[in-house]
């Protein structure tokens, strides 16, 4: 068996150094670069795609002594969110073994029963104290290209220049096939760029797109990156108001399964009126006498009947109310308006609440697979389930996933990637750090290769 490596290749740089040389042309070419990501960025305000990562944490023989686990979950997040992307960061799992605290690539860890989540479609990502690849390196980090695993040096990648923030992000890059040199890729600012030339950003503000508009991938690399087998699909659900006042209707709010995969279904909705201060006033008992119940529009139900759903706290004083829906009853193309009374705390028995004094109402959405996206009323008088979000989450993850196998042949000729044995899987990325002497560096770049 042949293998390919793919080196990330850094010289030893202080961060005040790391800017790239501007020319001219690189001038031209770092505009062109920003541009492109700026447009590809506000066409994929929502966050439709989500990928889940299984963080695997080296401890010692005793349990003491934990890598450092600088996840960089904000910017990691950021740098997804270009693509329409969000990482869903499942709680970590613990493994005692001093002799995985200090390794030197990701096929190293990639062992059986090291911690690897059962879904084979979520990403094993190993912490270990240091990747050793020899006295004159530091390797921050190393993962398969197109293939599952990332290990993550703890203490390099949480010190270097006070965080190297876009390292999580690159190497998951990897793992969904993307490449140094390839679709885009090679400019200071491109995240997947090598790290002798690219920009590392000092801190959460100068990603993509704000501030020095680091860490950008091209439309070519979202491309890319959105066909990963790793990514699930956030459904669309809207929830629309409609008139001026929920008081004495059935109709004031419409609920919409815009689009979503098939089969995927709704499972529950839960509307939270208390960051807006307002209260359900179904009857005349306090708070509020006057007041008007639950209702359906029967008219408006298409795709789900009155009898798929089951209402919960709408009682008088009540701030969240829950339809919760029966199993696969709500999907693609359902839609149904209800009404109920709906009084700020501030103005009880008043006008009702109006559409714009509901805005920041907190929906949240929950899918047959646990999926939960939260979102609130937004200015243009809807929540939606994608655009924009204030979280996305798992209630419970117990998804295993199958790997599609023609799938995965067309993604990469190489059907070994589907059982992750270290042995068989072609490429690796690897991202390292030299020491600053270029002489040496060519030497130990010609006998890594060879190695
Ligand atoms: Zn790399």
């Amino acid at each position: 068996m042949s293998r390919s490596y793919a080196f990330c290749l850094f010289p030893h740089v202080s961060q005040s150094q790391k800017r790239v040389t501007v020319t001219p042309r690189s001038l031209t070419r770092i505009c062109l670069i920003s541009v492109f990501a700026l447009i590809a960025s506000s066409s994929h305000a929502q966050i439709d795609r989500w990928f889940s990562v299984q963080p695997i944490r080296i401890y010692d023989d005793a349990g003491l002594n934990p890598a450092p686990m600088p996840l960089f979950q904000a910017e990691t997040e950021k740098i997804f969110a270009q693509a329409g992307v969000a990482p869903i960061w499942l709680p970590t799992v613990q493994v005692n073994d001093s002799s995985m605290l200090v390794v030197s690539s990701v096929s190293d860890v990639n062992v059986p029963g090291n911690g690897q989540h059962v879904d084979p479609l979520t990403v094993n990502m190993w912490f270990v104290e240091d990747l050793d690849i020899g006295p004159d390196w530091i390797l921050f980090g190393s993962a398969y290209i197109n293939g599952n695993g990332v290990v993550i040096n703890g203490t390099d990648v949480s010190t270097w220049g006070g965080g190297r923030r876009d390292t999580i992000a690159h190497e998951l890059g990897h793992n969904m096939d993307l490449e140094h040199e390839t679709l885009g890729a090679g400019g200071g600012e491109n995240l997947m760029t090598a790290g002798t030339s690219r920009d590392v950003p000092g801190d959460i503000s100068h990603i993509t797109p704000d501030g020095d508009n680091l860490s950008q991938l091209t439309a070519a690399q979202i491309t890319q990156l959105r066909s990963s087998p790793f990514l699930g699909t956030v459904a669309e659900v809207l929830v629309d108001t409609n008139g001026s006042t929920p008081y004495s209707t059935d109709d004031f709010f419409l609920v919409d399964f815009a689009s979503g995969p098939l089969g995927m279904s709704l499972s529950s909705l839960t509307m939270d009126l208390s960051p807006v201060n307002a209260f359900l006033d179904p009857t005349a008992a306090d708070p509020g006498a006057v007041g008007t119940p639950f209702a359906l529009n029967a008219a408006s139900m298409s795709g789900v009947t009155a009898g798929d759903l089951t209402i919960s706290g709408d009682t008088d004083g009540s701030q969240l109310l829950t339809i919760d829906f029966a199993a696969g009853s709500f999907t693609e193309g359902d839609s149904f308006r209800f009404g109920i009374d709906a009084d700020l705390y501030t103005n009880i028995d008043g006008y009702g609440a109006t559409p714009e004094e509901l805005m920041g109402t907190l929906f949240t959405f929950e899918f047959d697979s646990g999926l939960l996206s939260e979102a609130e009323i937004e200015d243009d008088l809807i929540a939606s389930s994608i655009k924009p979000i204030k979280n996305l989450s798992f209630s419970d993850y117990n998804i295993i996933r199958q790997i599609e196998t023609p799938f995965q042949w067309e993604l990469h000729p190489d059907p070994v990637r589907a059982v992750p044995e270290p042995a068989s899987v072609l490429l690796f990325g690897i991202g390292a750090l030299l020491a600053w002497n270029p002489r040496r560096r060519q030497n130990k770049f010609i006998e890594n290769r060879g190695s």
